[in-house]
């Protein structure tokens, strides 16, 4: 029999490898060494690393590549990009929404992202950036998984709309409620806006993400509330808890009994390190302080770490190009995880990790899942994130949807031989 696709040789991120995969009907049909099959589609990965696809858990599709527009950000500080992103609000148009995500999209498939969680913000009146970014998943369905976060970005109460928006956002279809403790007038409005915000969530049966303690603020503990919400209305792991960068400047001696309590009510976290070491720390001298969160401390609590890439080209961030593994090298930087196992983990932190936290179905290299996957210029997870390695092939339900020619030299100065493969340096693990 004919099969849709074989991925042929393949190295998997677990270390298995020599094996090939089946994909037939948009799903994985088999994996093992030596499928006698044919296939209307043939890849010989080389030995090299196929990867489920690279999900991006906290975005903002729609501000995105919206760099300078009406003016850049001057101060680089997160109160200037929300200003600026106010300024910027007024003079949005659906279709200009609608035409800067798509064009983000087909850079997100090129570099074999597949599944995105974006917020959006509710707090224009107009909702328009809801209604263009609901079209846009419509469109994008076939290329990309994509979840809608109804975002209150100027306070769910501080907002004098925020909290009707936020609903008529959630009846048009948003996905997860979304919030931003910190943002309100004062504690006590931050952690009444969280606990309202997650009844609204337990009565649609949503999930729920929170921009929570996004500051350098040791006393903001508003994850604590949201631990606490979660375990009273019985959403455990169905709520994330974005950014948290006031757990690094917290007292070392509060966040031991915070980390259970995060671990009990099962909250995602979620860091996003190009956005933390950018934004954090602006009022500071030196010492500076980092600002991402605790992930190495977290793990052994069995806390679900993801890392996303927040922005993209917006009023909070010039630089991104929708590469995860830009995103899993900075969170290792920034966090010092450099043991072999530890910058394992940061591949998995946007790849099985981010699938989990967005309650993905059929994610992963298993037979049965859907056939998404990512054939990268890299032995295994490590390489790929030192390389920031290509994407040779990007598949979806079967199907090969971007491609990228190896990056070789070709030139030799010395006799050499004179094809070099920066794969080919990978050291033994
Ligand atoms: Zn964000």
């Amino acid at each position: 029999m004919s099969l849709d696709l074989i991925v042929r040789n393949a190295a998997l991120p677990d270390g298995r490898a020599g094996l090939d995969i089946a994909c037939e009907g948009g799903r994985i049909t088999a994996i093992e060494a030596g499928i006698t099959a044919e296939a209307a589609r043939v890849i010989d990965a080389g030995g090299r690393l196929v990867s489920p696809p690279f999900i991006d858990c906290h975005f903002h599709m729609d501000a995105t590549l919206s760099l300078g527009l009406p003016r850049l950000n001057k101060s680089g500080t997160l109160l200037e990009g929300i200003g600026l992103w106010g300024e910027l609000k007024p003079l949005l148009t659906h279709e200009a929404v609608a035409e800067r995500a798509l064009r983000y999209c087909d850079l997100a498939v090129a570099q074999g992202l597949l599944a995105i969680r974006t917020h959006v913000d509710v707090c224009d009146d107009r909702l328009l950036a809801v209604e263009a970014l609901l079209d846009v998943r419509e469109r994008i369905a076939p290329y990309i998984d994509l979840q809608l976060v109804a975002f209150p970005q100027d306070g769910y109460y501080r907002s004098p709309n925020a909290a009707k928006n936020l609903d008529r956002a959630l009846d048009l279809g948003v996905d997860v409620v979304g919030g931003i403790p910190h943002f309100e007038r004062t504690m006590a409005d931050g952690a009444a806006s969280v606990a309202a915000l997650c009844e609204i969530a337990e009565k649609r049966g949503l999930m729920v993400d929170m921009h929570c303690d996004e500051s350098d603020d040791p006393l903001s503990r508003h994850i604590e509330t949201l631990a606490a919400e979660t375990t009273r209305l019985g959403l455990q792991g169905r709520v994330a808890g974005s950014h948290l960068t006031s757990m690094h400047s917290m007292d070392n001696y509060y966040v031991s009994k915070l980390l259970p309590l995060i671990a009990e009510a099962d909250i995602q976290v979620i860091a996003n390190p190009l956005i933390n070491i950018v934004l954090q720390g602006r009022h500071d001298t030196y010492p500076k302080r980092r600002g991402q969160t605790r992930i190495p401390e977290m793990r052994p609590h069995g806390i679900n770490a993801s890392f996303g890439q927040d922005c993209c080209m917006d009023p909070w961030y010039s630089l991104g190009s929708a590469d995860m593994l830009e995103v899993a090298h900075m969170g290792l930087h920034v966090g010092q995880m450099t043991s072999r196992e530890a910058m394992r983990f940061c591949f998995d932190a946007v790849t099985v990790n981010p699938a989990k936290a967005m309650g993905l179905d059929g994610y992963g290299l298993d037979v049965g899942c859907n056939a998404d996957m990512v054939l990268l210029q890299a032995a295994d997870p490590i390489e790929a994130i030192r390389l920031k390695a290509r994407r040779l092939a990007v598949v979806r339900r079967g199907k090969v949807i971007a491609e990228t020619p190896p990056q070789i030299a070709t030139l030799s100065l010395d006799g050499r031989p004179p094809t070099v493969d920066p794969a080919a340096y990978a050291p033994p693990v």
